[in-house]
């Protein structure tokens, strides 16, 4: 059987101990294993710091842009290969496959982009220089330097390429070295990206580094001059949060965590209309990709009371029309969850939402899904839970399936009721509108604004509609509260979290010479 390795200290290295199995999820075939026992952890984040740190520091943004442009075209080259992990050790679909894939790829080149932009500089001079004192010699300046240690990115099993991606995109444009510890169960497509990227010598040494297996103490190994960015659940979050030396080292820390995304329907679409087909294709979409296992997807669908069968009634047929099965089908539509143990938590949410609304479409309850041996694979219906007043529901407010789960909430069509919903959620990645009323429109937004890391628009003159649970790296992807308080992406604004930020003070002809910036 395949054994992933992790990359480190400038080499391959195995793992001793007892490992731990990686499955097709759909078959339950094993398809390799993993164990981080043996990789000496300090070590490794002490080359990435002495050795990956400097390297990249030598580098201007553009150098390090092209280094992006570079892996992005390596994954290219690879793409199919990474597809087909991405169906037999994810449970993608080939479409849901692409999501993850080519979304690392987008968002690489988009980072290689802004490199190029930035240009020649090794660092960034922030804002404005202002005047601090009566004459103009006394001068102040803002500028952000690279961080001197390591940047360490945990991620969660369902995006294995665009999570990896997407974090170290920004790292590596900032000038931090990075070492990415994927989830365990979908670690294949990472591993294989990783290796790639090894053969083609695309990198400085140490700059990047893989952990495979369990993450072990790397958190609390990090230091004043490290970043953690995590994504995954909130209550591991919450532990590495309380860690000693995360609090007394103020490591810095990014939270992605879980998310209760909410799609709302103005009082003034009409059924039938284009609005109206936009939103539920964009729901349907939102469920059933990724199987549900998608941080942005719809959870709650609130809609006017006044056409709550109606949203019903459809979204049952269309959920009723999605084929389930093994995704190396090209007719299978979605795929399985990731794991059994994830299974079991989808059925326990799924019964704890039941328990106070209706099940209008799917259950918690073994089905029989197509390709695959009966009783095999970790596989769960669509399911829609239908509730008669959205702001009375309480679990569906409260706790995220992650799952193609989500609970129709029925409301009056006022937007300050609707923003009490959407609020109930206690922060989210993205709530997404759908109406052409500008006074609905504008009171939701602003009433919403507050909780969420994004805010979606739909509307059916938007060509190829991505939807709400696309994450695009121009924008900012993180929200408050529940969803961790994080902040990625955003273009050059995800630099910031892997730079420090400083002051500048004194004679104006000094600091204007030693940033370049001096006039004429
Ligand atoms: P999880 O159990 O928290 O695991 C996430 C990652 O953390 C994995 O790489 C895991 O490694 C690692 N990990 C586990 N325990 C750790 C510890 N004590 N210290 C350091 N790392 C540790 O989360 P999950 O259940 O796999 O992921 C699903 C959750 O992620 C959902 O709640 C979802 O909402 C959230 N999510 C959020 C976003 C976002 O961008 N906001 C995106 C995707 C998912 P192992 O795999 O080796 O255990």
């Amino acid at each position: 059987m395949l054994s992933l390795r992790s990359y480190a200290v400038g080499r391959w290295i195995e793992g001793t101990g007892t490992p731990q199995l990686l499955l097709n999820p759909a078959t339950e075939e094993p398809l390799a294993q993993a164990s981080s026992d043996g990789v000496d952890l300090a070590a490794a984040l002490d080359h990435a710091r002495r050795i990956g740190g400097p390297a990249l520091r030598a580098l201007s943004f553009a150098g390090r842009g092209a280094l992006l442009k570079s892996i992005a075209q390596a994954m290219q080259a690879h793409r199919d290969e990474l597809l087909d992990l991405a169906v037999a050790n994810g449970g993608n679909t080939r479409s849901d496959g692409k999501f993850d894939v080519e979304g690392a790829i987008a968002t690489l080149f988009a980072y290689a982009e802004i490199g190029e932009k930035l240009g020649s500089a090794k660092f960034l001079v922030d804002g404005e220089g202002v005047q601090l004192g009566r004459s103009p010699r006394f001068h102040g300046q803002h500028v952000c330097v690279p961080r001197a240690g390591v940047a360490v990115h945990i991620n969660a099993f369902n995006f294995p390429a665009w999570g990896f991606a997407e974090k170290a995109a920004a790292a590596l444009l900032a000038g931090m070295p990075v070492l990415s510890k994927p989830a365990t169960s979908s670690a294949m497509l990472a591993h294989r990206i990783m290796e790639i990227l090894v053969d083609a010598k695309i990198l400085p040494e140490g700059a990047l580094s893989l952990l495979v297996g369990s993450p072990r103490q790397l958190p609390s190994l990090l230091g004043a001059q490290d970043v953690l960015a995590f994504t995954g659940s909130g209550d591991t979050a919450a532990r590495i949060r309380a860690l000693p030396n995360i609090i007394s080292e103020s490591v810095r820390v990014n939270v992605e965590a879980d998310s209760l995304n909410a799609a709302v329907l103005g009082p003034d679409v009409e059924p039938g209309s284009d609005m109206y087909e936009l939103f539920l294709t964009e729901v349907q979409r939102d469920i059933t990709q990724k199987a549900g296992q998608k941080c942005t997807a719809i959870r709650r669908v609130v809609v006017p009371a006044a056409v709550a069968s109606n949203v019903r009634d459809d979204l049952v047929e269309m959920l009723g029309a999605v084929r389930v099965g093994n995704p190396a089908l090209s007719e299978v539509r979605m795929g399985p969850l990731a794991t059994a143990a994830q299974l079991a938590d989808a059925r326990a949410g799924v019964q704890r939402l039941a328990a106070e609304g209706n099940l209008a479409f799917g259950s918690a309850t073994p089905f029989a899904a197509e390709g695959v041996e009966a009783g095999t694979g970790f596989f769960i219906s669509p399911v829609l839970v239908e509730f008669a007043a959205g702001a009375a529901a309480s679990a569906a407010h409260a706790h995220e399936v992650f799952a193609p789960v989500a609970s129709l909430l029925a409301y009056s069509g006022e937007a300050p009721e609707a923003a009490a919903i959407v609020a109930r959620g206690n922060g989210g990645l993205v709530s997404s509108l759908y109406s052409d009323d500008a006074g609905w429109i504008e009171a939701t937004v602003f009433g919403i604004a507050p909780g969420n890391g994004r805010i979606y628009l739909g509307h059916p003159k938007i060509e190829l509609s991505p939807g709400p649970g696309t994450v695009l790296p121009q924008l900012v992807h993180g929200g408050p509260g529940r969803a961790g308080g994080g902040e990625e992406l955003g273009g050059a604004r995800a630099l910031a979290f892997y730079m420090q930020r400083v002051a500048l003070e004194g004679s104006r002809p000094v600091i204007q010479k030693l940033l370049g910036t001096q006039p004429g």
